[in-house]
């Protein structure tokens, strides 16, 4: 066994599992594809932490689908590769617009909570939608009600074994095929090889790279960084969404302001009381996340101010405690009178637009790999994501992926029970616990400063520097979360990092400003990274 796996195997001899079906990750795309698998399938889902504590769990804003008669799947599909910059994959597109419709429509028979008046389903509108068509859940707490709602639908009759604070490591792989996954219980230390037939990672993003983000602190990479070391390809990772109103404070996760509330008229201003935006876009402070971030950029720098302002003061104030209950009390409770002040706000590190590169049925270049939701890079989100569309990513794909497994089981003839993994021998150093706090600390300031939202040749080019430093001074890890994840965010953000110096021009999520253009003769095409060998 030539491939790098991270893992530092213990003396004492793995417990061995075997399934059809691994999934890895229990937000929105691990939850449907356990569900729809575990109907024909042994299925368990494993969990780095408790099943809730997901990205899935925090979206607030809704899930974007065209089901009013205002709309259709074809208005979707021309706003989402409007805001994509030409990156899109427009297959993968239509695939999404048009079978989003009936995803959204069966979630919402085993969740009942999503918002209604009269009968009729509440309609938002979110940056650089032409129509109102976000559906949402509980006002502004759609991601728990689905989460809640797609838990409980996998726990009915018992068909998935759930594993909870079980952290994977690495993926299994034989003669070029995936065959599992290693993982380490982080409560007793035993280690298991879980066999499958096939893996479903669903494992999220990575926004722990930068220092400020509104990613939950599980979302460190892992499954890009372990499908890379297994061979598989990743790309468009240079593409990392700020999301425009992160709440203004020092401490990370940043608390997040959904879009749905400039749905609603309210404005962004500068110090100097400006909306600056009018002028800048023709949809204002609905447009694209990216093109209002770069103005956000702009007036920043020349007010030379840290922040700048959300008005709400405008709009009526039980509409907002209505609508957006969470947004509303969790400002409360932060000092800060959404219906009577202008709240402080900063664009802030929140969604991955590549990952794991996938075809239309969630299949990766890795046989026996699939992998949906963040992770993954299905080429609907191109250089810049559509607002609302990674739920829908999720249920999309994951559905396709649960309709391939059929195909994909049967052509396995070999049973994973005879086959023998060898792992890399123990390590007895690791790295201190301070050594590897400060590492990861590290890592975000190098990411921040060098790899943020405006980026420059100079800058970049230190980055994946420093980042090689960083990685060389470390051991092999022994066996330890913090060591584990930090190995992995290191693989995440040199990719990052190295993708950003190659595209020299400008184009959605990644602005350079010594490249300050989009070059469509040179750059209108994807950057991949695969392991050598
Ligand atoms: C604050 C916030 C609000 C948002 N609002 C919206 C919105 O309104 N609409 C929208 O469409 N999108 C929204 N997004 C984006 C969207 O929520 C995420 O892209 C989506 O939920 C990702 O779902 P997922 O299933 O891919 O991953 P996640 O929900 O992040 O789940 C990842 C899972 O993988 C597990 N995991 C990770 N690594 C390992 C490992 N090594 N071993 C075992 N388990 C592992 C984690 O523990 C977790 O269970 C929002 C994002 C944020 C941060």
């Amino acid at each position: 066994m030539t491939r790098p796996y991270l893992l530092a195997s213990t003396d004492s001899e793995p417990v061995k599992r075997f399934y059809d079906v691994i999934v890895i990750g229990s937000g929105i795309a691990g939850l449907t594809a356990a569900v729809g698998a575990a109907r024909k399938w042994k299925v368990a889902l494993i969990s780095k932490s408790v099943l809730r504590d997901t990205t899935t769990f925090l979206a607030q804003g809704g899930i974007a689908a065209a089901l009013s008669d205002q709309d259709s799947p074809q208005l979707h599909f021309e706003d989402t590769i409007r805001a994509g910059a030409g990156l899109c994959k427009e297959e993968a597109v239509r695939i999404l617009v048009n079978e989003g419709p009936a995803r959204v429509r069966e979630l919402m028979e085993i969740c009942p909570k999503f918002d209604r008046a009269g009968g009729d389903l509440v309609l938002a509108s979110e940056g650089a939608h032409t129509v109102p068509r976000i559906v949402h859940a509980g006002g502004d707490a759609t991601g728990s009600e689905v989460a809640s709602a797609l838990t409980e639908a996998m726990q009915q009759g018992s068909r998935v074994q759930v594993l909870e604070h079980e952290f994977v490591i690495d993926l299994l792989t034989n003669g070029g095929h995936c065959i599992g996954a290693v993982s380490l219980n982080l409560k007793t230390g035993v280690f298991t090889l879980n066999y499958a037939t096939v893996t479903v990672l669903a494992t999220g993003g990575c926004g722990q790279v930068y220092t400020m983000t509104t990613n939950p602190v599980v979302a460190t990479g892992d499954g890009m960084a372990m499908a890379f070391r297994a061979g598989a390809t990743i790309g468009d990772m240079e593409f990392v969404q700020f999301h425009p109103t992160g709440l203004y404070s020092g401490n990370s996760p940043l608390f997040l302001i959904t879009e749905a509330l400039r749905g609603e008229g309210a404005y962004l201003l500068n110090h100097a009381g400006e909306r600056f935006m009018v002028g800048v876009h023709p949809q204002a402070e609905l447009g694209p996340r990216d093109v209002v971030v770069k103005e956000m950029v702009r007036q920043m720098q020349a007010e030379n101010q840290e922040y700048l302002l959300l008005d709400a003061t405008h709009l009526d104030c039980g509409m907002l405690k209505e609508r957006f209950p969470t947004v509303h009390d969790t400002l409360l409770n932060r000092g800060y009178n959404l219906c009577h002040e202008r709240i402080p706000v900063t664009p802030v590190c929140h969604y991955m637009m590549g990952g794991v590169v996938t075809d239309l049925w969630g299949r990766t270049t890795l046989p026996g790999l699939y992998a949906s939701g963040e992770v993954a890079n299905t080429g609907v989100h191109g250089a810049n994501r559509l607002a609302s569309n990674s739920l829908l990513e999720g249920l999309v794909f994951s559905d396709r992926i649960v309709r391939d497994l059929d195909r994909y089981i049967s052509s396995r003839e070999e049973s994973a029970r005879r086959l023998s993994i060898l792992l890399p021998g123990p390590s007895r150093q690791g790295n201190q616990a301070d050594g590897v706090a400060s590492g990861r600390k590290k890592l975000q300031q190098i990411m921040t400063s060098d790899v943020g939202m405006v980026r420059s040749e100079d800058g970049l080019m230190n980055a994946v520097r420093e980042l090689g430093l960083l990685l060389g001074s470390l051991r092999a890890p022994r066996a330890d979360l913090e060591e584990y994840e930090l190995f992995n965010l290191i693989t995440v953000a040199t990719h990052i990092a190295k993708a950003a110096l190659l595209r020299e021009e400008s184009r959605g999520a990644h602005q350079r400003d010594d490249h300050p253009e989009t070059d469509d003769i040179n750059w209108k095409r994807h950057i991949d990274f695969r392991l050598k060998g």
